[in-house]
């Protein structure tokens, strides 16, 4: 091959670059045609993420598009391995399952394992077991325009290079400077707009990167209780440059509460990464508990596998579905029975058997339950889904053992409240690619007693024992005559209550909710911490809650509408109950 075509189908400036020299840019809605055998050996740097149809703005801009060779073109790809790496990730969308093989430099090539079954985009893993050298890609190209990534942020050279590549190399550790304890975290590191990559890592790890030399932004995070640090490094080809962050406070949660997501998706099913990765991301933006979503056997291949007792706990839940509703399993240990996603039939196993199900596998010690997801009636959804899995509130009204649900649309729930239901409502991140959507962008808050076990977070979420906050975050407390979420304060007249607020971002106001009516508002004057006291009328209705509002942009999940409130909610109590 001569040529090679790049395109650039989403937005600002995506890179193609030369080997020691300056890039070539990449417009919006331009296609660039590269040289492969004039002077310098070029290379693309996409960057992680593989999940297009979910995150269209955060996936990686460059595509390519084939050769100057017309139909039956090949591109060749190069990596250049650096050591004691244990495997690489790759990407891709756009390419039939069987356009691409892989192997050492002088070997035979043989096809790529191609992970996430049934999905447009695919996930592989190649097994290195610390072996380095240069490894070839090549991919039959295919019709239309189609994406190829590494996750790991090495470039792919689109010439078989005559020496080593100039890598850099960066350590990073996180911690606390109050208690000068280890964190887990995230590292990534980015060249301008464009993320080359990111590391999960675990308190007491050094996170190890190879990467371009140059400038380079670095940034160290961990979740919504701190507070994200950057910092601007010119790494030298051949060094290593080491950074300590540390990572300031912004929030601090009350005694008792623990965070969690009970909805992700890994390879096994249609998400981009293994259900190792998804666990360390999830202990990586400080939850305390996440929920693999895919299957009991996706569960079992590695989403334990950085489980630490009284600190962080994965748990396998399963989604099941109709053409006509989502739920999930928390806590199955065997399969819910369902059809394969996307089958045509006339009959499916559905709530009823669901509900079957968990009830069959739960006792005492193995508590298990059964959630709706995102059953959203808000008109624009309605539209976009007119018989489709997003109208599904009739799962909550026909089946009252369910007792919690997740990214819902308020009025639905409020009117369920208002009819006598206790709804748990939650808050989850549905997410398909951790890289670029980690688990606990969207958080559940459970009072736990600080317990991180099994039935005491069923425990918690069955009750209500919640609130639920979003990517920057806040934490929002509600007691009525001290007595918290889920429970129910029974009698009285006027009750005493109370709203505690801490906020990552300046508080617009804090609305009281009785019945589905704002009976007190709070006024927060752009203040990131309050606390208010108030009486509420028991007349005014038989449930209470709390909603905050703050100027933070909606997540970037274009989940076919994943039906979060818009209108400004960035963190919302489940109801007191009054009796
Ligand atoms: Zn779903
Ligand atoms: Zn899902």
């Amino acid at each position: 091959m001569s040529t090679v075509l790049l395109t650039n189908p989403a937005s600002g400036i995506a890179s193609v670059y030369r080997w020691g020299q300056s890039s070539l840019p990449v417009a919006a809605g331009s296609t660039r045609t590269v040289r492969v055998d004039d002077g310098a050996v070029p290379f693309v740097i996409p960057g992680p993420g593989g999940v297009p149809s979910h995150l269209p703005r955060q996936s990686p801009r460059l595509l390519f598009v084939g050769t100057d060779q017309g139909q039956e073109a090949v591109v060749e790809l190069w990596l250049d391995v650096p050591p004691d790496l244990d495997r690489l990730t790759f990407h891709a969308s756009g390419l039939p399952r069987d356009a691409t093989t892989v192997g050492w430099d002088g070997h035979e090539l043989a096809p790529f394992h191609w992970r996430c079954p049934g999905c447009a985009w695919m996930t592989a893993e190649h097994p290195l077991a610390g072996r380095s050298g240069l490894l070839a890609v090549r991919i039959t190209v295919p019709p239309g325009p189609f994406r190829f990534t590494n996750a790991d942020g090495l470039p792919l050279l689109l010439r078989r290079p005559q020496e080593r590549f100039p890598y850099a190399r960066l350590e990073v550790e996180l911690r606390d400077p109050e208690s000068l304890q280890a964190l887990d975290g995230r590292v990534s590191v980015w060249r301008g707009e464009e993320l080359l990559v990111v590391h999960d890592v675990l308190a007491g790890e050094r996170a190890q990167i190879t990467t371009l030399a140059g400038a380079a932004t670095v940034r160290a995070e961990r979740g919504i209780e701190y507070m994200a640090e950057t910092s601007g490094v010119r790494l030298t080809a051949g060094a290593v440059r080491r950074l300590d962050f540390p990572l300031h406070r912004r929030l601090r949660p009350e005694e008792g509460w623990i965070w969690g997501d009970q909805h992700t998706h890994c390879y096994h099913n249609d998400g981009a990464h293994s259900p190792r990765a998804i666990a360390r991301a999830a202990r990586g933006q400080g939850l305390q508990y996440v929920f693999v979503s895919d299957s009991p056997a996706a569960f079992a291949d590695g989403a334990a596998s950085c489980d630490q007792t009284g600190h962080f706990l994965a748990m396998p839940g399963q989604e099941v579905d109709t053409p006509f509703c989502h739920c999930s399993g928390l806590n199955v240990l065997g399969e819910l029975p369902h059809l394969p996603f996307g089958t045509r039939a006339d009959r499916y196993p559905g709530p009823g058997q669901w509900l079957e199900a968990t009830k069959r596998q739960r006792d005492a010690n193995r508590p298990c339950l059964l959630q709706l997801n995102h059953p959203s009636h808000r008109a624009e959804v309605m539209e976009r889904w007119p018989l489709g899995y997003f109208r599904s509130w009739w799962v909550a009204d026909e089946h009252p053992e369910v007792t919690v649900v997740e990214n819902f649309d308020f009025p639905s729930w409020f009117d369920r409240l208002s009819r006598g239901r206790h709804l748990t409502g939650v808050w989850n991140t549905d997410t398909h690619d951790v890289a670029h959507y980690p688990p606990g962008s969207c958080r559940v808050g459970l009072f736990t007693h600080g317990r991180i076990t099994p039935p005491a977070i069923i425990d918690a979420l069955r009750r209500g024992r919640a609130f639920c906050t979003r990517a920057p975050g806040a934490l929002l407390y509600l007691e009525v005559e001290g007595k918290m979420p889920g429970d129910t304060v029974r009698g009285g007249g006027r009750l005493e209550a109370e709203a505690r607020a801490q906020s990552a971002v300046p508080i617009q106001r804090i609305d009281l909710v009785q019945r589905g009516c704002v009976v007190h508002s709070i006024d927060g004057q752009g203040r990131r911490e309050l606390t208010e006291r108030f009486t509420i009328d028991r007349g005014n209705g038989q449930w209470v809650l709390a909603l905050l509002y703050a100027d933070a942009p909606y997540p970037d999940n274009s989940h076919c509408g994943t039906p979060f409130d818009v209108s400004g909610v960035l963190a919302f109590t489940n109801p007191v109950y009054l009796q």
